[in-house]
């Protein structure tokens, strides 16, 4: 970066601190502010590790009088110290120029939608996607932009949805430069998301924004701006005309994020749950069976994060879509289910089942993939089962039926009943955890078990009768049990060397 971008950052921290007219209420979890001069220093050893690629791609863009940026996502990360292998660039140069600019030098180019003014391409590690600059108009009447080619970065940059996704740093030759005109750098230090305008005027243009704050919220950490929130309050109702598949994959990406509660409740807080997942906002009315005080809403979230914590039992760990949305969705069919009794108590009988319907049915709505529907639905609908289990009086029977039923969601299943224990009382807790720890170490025995007894010698009885020139009788019954030892002792062996050991035995048993 050189010097003029770090002074012009500065003067933009005496401006957005005088644009902070209402405080931020960071979260309880929230980590300190970043440092601007560290975030400077952090994005400039980041492009450094990209060096080669940005200068050889400015380079031969500058020859051709193209300006070329990395732009959005990239340039966020790299000022977050976490530039994965994605490269997105903005430029002049039309797709045709662009895509020319390429030959000769990317390893592979690909079109991504021409029509979107979009060339993909990869180097060595790298995936590059270069889209020309673009300016929108859009018809009210009309659900999809219109896209126009701009003219300008700015333009470009003042199209995009939050500040900290509107920075670029051209790239021309070995020369760096930040632009950030609606002072990205600064929110990012504060760890804030706002518009670059209006939050009314970008939600009405595109109301996929809203939803892209709470996935930021999650992903990042970061605090959504009041004055966003309460747009997204105001206009929640928009969402819409959103199709279900893009609001879906913002859905995914936030439960896949690191901090899946802060984009929830900003999706419960600002009413867009009503719309996109209205199951969530009902468990907020109901009070959780067992502990009056807590309601399902909140022991919800906590599920999660419990079960986000129990990942590493996964084969491969980390974040796991499915098991979080089942912990998410595991209740939701209490709302329903809720009946009051005489004396005062509470039940939810088969909200299980209810549940799994509920949650099929919504993502169903959301046009999941079937696979993941049942997947989840089936978790949602086994979450209860374990409680029949007590202190463990289930039949082998009983615990072979659980593992049948639970079927490929086994270890999920685990996770999730393991997971949907919130209670306070750190001994009842205890007792749950070693109960399940019991049936899990039971059904490991009884699946090795298992595959012992399907264990067969090498040589059948009628192979032992016809080797040893004997009818039936105990004596086959004696080398049926030595060959099962000689199979359990030694592994399989060929024909030849069972009849071998077979007949070796019986001469000494002569
Ligand atoms: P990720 O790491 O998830 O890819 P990203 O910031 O790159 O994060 P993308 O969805 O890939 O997010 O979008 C790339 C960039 O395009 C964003 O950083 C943002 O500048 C812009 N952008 C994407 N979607 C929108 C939108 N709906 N409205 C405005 N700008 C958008
Ligand atoms: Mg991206």
């Amino acid at each position: 970066m050189d010097k003029s971008s770090s002074g012009r950052g500065t003067q933009r921290l005496y401006r957005a601190v005088r644009r902070l007219d209402s405080p931020l209420v960071p979260g309880p979890d929230s980590p300190p502010p970043l440092l601007i001069a560290d975030v400077q220093r952090t994005v400039e050893a980041e492009l450094d590790r990209i060096g080669s690629v940005i200068d050889e791609l400015g380079q031969r863009f500058a020859a051709a009088g193209e300006s070329l940026a990395l732009v959005g996502g990239p340039v966020r990360d790299a000022m977050l110290g976490r530039l994965q292998n994605d490269l997105d660039f903005t430029t002049s140069a039309h797709p045709d120029v662009t895509e020319k600019l390429l030959t000769g030098w990317a390893d592979a180019i690909w079109d991504l939608g021409r029509a979107f003014g979009t060339i993909g391409a990869k180097k060595g590690e790298w995936q590059i996607e270069i889209t020309t600059f673009r300016s929108e108009t859009y018809d009210p009447s009309s659900r999809k932009p219109e896209v126009n080619y701009g003219d300008s970065l700015s333009g470009d940059l003042g199209r995009r949805d939050f500040t900290v996704n509107a920075m670029a740093v051209t790239v021309s030759g070995s020369d760096r430069h930040l632009e950030d005109p609606y002072g990205g750098l600064v929110d990012l230090a504060q760890r804030v998301l706002r518009t670059p305008g209006a939050p009314e005027m970008s939600f009405g243009d595109d109301p996929l924004r809203m939803m892209r704050a709470a996935r930021f919220a999650a992903q990042l950490g970061f605090t959504v701006a009041p004055e966003v929130v309460a747009a997204m309050r105001d206009m929640a109702g928009r969402i819409e005309i959103i199709s279900a598949e893009r609001v879906r994959d913002e859905l995914i990406k936030l439960m896949c994020a690191p901090y899946p509660r802060r984009g929830l409740q900003l999706l419960v807080e600002t009413g867009l749950a009503q719309h996109v997942l209205p199951e969530l906002p009902a468990l907020a009315l109901e009070r959780d069976e067992h502990h009056r005080h807590k309601d399902v809403y909140e022991h919800t979230l906590i599920v999660v994060e419990q079960a986000i914590a129990l990942e590493s039992r996964l084969d491969p760990p980390g974040p796991d879509f499915v098991s979080r949305f089942a912990a998410l969705m595991h209740d939701v069919g209490k709302p329903k289910t809720r009946r009051l009794l005489p004396d005062g108590s509470v039940t939810f009988h088969h909200h299980d089942v209810v549940g799994a319907k509920l949650t099929r049915k919504r993502m169903q709505a959301l046009r999941f993939s079937n696979e993941q529907t049942d997947a989840v639905a089936k978790l949602v609908e086994l979450h209860l089962r374990f409680h029949g289990y007590g202190e463990g009086e289930w039949t082998d029977s009983a615990v072979r039926r659980y593992v049948r039923d639970a079927g490929d969601q086994l270890a999920r299943l685990h996770i999730l009943t393991r997971a949907d224990c919130t209670t306070r009382n750190q001994r009842k807790a205890d007792r749950l955890r070693r109960t399940y720890d019991e049936l899990e170490a039971r059904i490991d025995r009884l699946s090795q078990e298992e595959e012992m007894a399907a264990i067969r010698p090498d040589l059948d009885g009628n192979q032992i009768m016809e080797i040893l020139g004997i009818p039936p009788g105990r004596a086959v019954g004696e080398a049926y049990k030595f060959l099962l030892d000689q199979r359990l002792d030694r592994g399989p062996m060929s024909r030849d060397d069972a009849e071998a050991a077979l007949r070796e035995w019986w001469a000494a048993r002569a």
